[in-house]
């Protein structure tokens, strides 16, 4: 018998794609929608016992006190490790196994898990079950194809992602799962397409604006001060001086979407004056609070107080200029923007396995939003680390939402050729 290679490795991947179609499907069958965070426990035990089977050591980490966690709905995550021949890195492969709620539109069983057309439907099928159970079978494959693997190898599926991590990565992070010397190199397989590589996001910052006015009867609005219409001045101070100056901003961050490469802020919402949802006339009334949440996404290149000092600089200037103008600000959620180096390891190996599977250039992007890197870049102290995966970004919170079974088996080479890589790249 011939020494195995790394086309051992893949020739494995290939033959097991039925496998790895149903444990995709099997993965989906768990509605572990968030909020409010249903069926974490028997989906984490899933792959806890299958990776238990295959000589991992498992365990289960409760977010213990974190949002949303309760004796219902518990933050249950798993981590699985597998130690190699002798001392080495330890390459991590991080999943969340939240999903977002289903919403309408769907025309298949959101946890069927239906296959048809070269594809496994349902929520979660991209964002991202398919990347989990791709990075399962890499590193089974490496395991069982004989090559002398140095270091270990770790998965875990964590929760809460998409509400923010803080059960999930950011609890096992400040528990030092997600740093050196146990962890070196971590790729999370999120849905950034098969043949790109996503070495970071852009920061954010979530605040209330709230403008203050004083309540009088509407027919003399001169005797009260409108909270709406301060609100209007600020509306005009940022179409006016803000949003110029931040559209101006252009990241060397390879971010996609294009339009997503310079500062960006949403207002979220606005609401002023008395509340709505009943039924009748409103009484005539001057507002005397006027409340913004904007959802800022900045850029490496700007720092958070430079992001918060813009917009303050604009409501003071408005308390100097306008009469009665008066404010309060609310942080609400940040977050700073992360990059990995393109030339680090998980990065470059991470290109380097594209090109060998896929016989093309990887694309090096960042993500407009942000993932549960900041954990592990933050708290963590973790550097290297990426996200690859196989899934369509855009099909993620979709209906209908897929995973294509050709990006699933190539993602798996790809995860296990890179693995391989910086197991043993000496
Ligand atoms: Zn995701």
């Amino acid at each position: 018998m011939n020494a195995p290679t790394i086309q051992t490795v893949m020739d494995l991947i290939d033959g097991r794609t039925d496998d790895l179609i149903a444990l995709t499907r099997d993965l989906i069958r768990f509605p572990t929608v968030n909020p409010p965070g249903e069926a974490y426990r028997p989906c984490a035990e899933y792959i806890g016992e299958r990776l238990k089977r295959r000589g991992f050591t498992v365990e289960y980490v409760r977010g213990e006190g974190s949002p949303g966690d309760s004796d219902a709905y518990p933050r249950t995550n798993v981590i699985a490790r597998w130690e190699g021949s002798e001392p080495g890195p330890c390459v991590h492969f991080n999943s969340h196994i939240d999903v977002v709620e289903v919403g309408a539109g769907w025309t298949v069983d959101p946890f069927g898990g239906e296959v048809k057309d070269g594809r496994v439907y349902g929520r979660g099928a991209c964002d991202m079950k398919g990347g989990l159970a791709a990075s399962i079978l890499a590193v089974e494959a490496l395991i069982d194809s004989g090559l002398p693997l140095p270091g270990a190898l770790e998965i875990s599926g964590t929760v809460d992602e998409e509400s923010g991590g803080y059960g999930g990565v950011a609890y096992l992070a400040e528990r030092g799962w997600f740093s050196e010397p146990r962890v070196n190199h971590v790729i999370i397989p999120e849905p950034l397409n098969v043949d790109r590589v996503c070495i970071g996001h852009r920061g954010v910052w979530w605040a209330e604006i709230e403008t203050k006015g004083r309540i009088a009867h509407g027919s003399m609005p001169f005797l009260g001060d409108s909270a709406i219409r301060h609100m209007g001045a600020v509306m005009e101070a940022f179409e006016s001086r803000l949003y110029p100056a931040m559209t101006a901003r252009r990241s060397d961050m390879p971010v996609v979407p294009e339009g997503a490469r310079q500062s960006t802020m949403n207002i979220n919402s606005i609401h002023g004056g008395q509340a709505e949802g009943f039924d009748g006339l409103p009484a005539p009334c001057v507002a005397d609070s006027t409340r913004m949440i904007i959802d800022r996404r900045f850029l490496i290149e700007e720092t958070l107080d430079e992001v918060k000092g813009e917009v303050k600089a604009i409501l003071d200037g408005l308390a100097a200029q306008r009469h009665g103008f008066r404010y309060e600000i609310r942080d609400l959620f940040e977050v700073a923007p992360s990059m990995a180096d393109r030339d680090g390891p998980v990065a470059s190996t991470t290109a380097a396995a594209i090109q060998t599977v896929l016989g093309k250039r990887a694309q090096f992007v960042c993500s407009p939003g942000t993932y549960d890197q900041k954990h592990i870049d933050r708290i963590g102290k973790l550097k290297d680390c990426i996200a690859y995966g196989p899934g369509v970004l855009d099909l993620a919170h979709q209906p209908d939402e897929w995973v294509g079974i050709a990006d699933m088996v190539n993602s798996a080479k790809v995860m296990a050729v890179s693995t391989m890589d910086l197991l043993t790249r000496g």
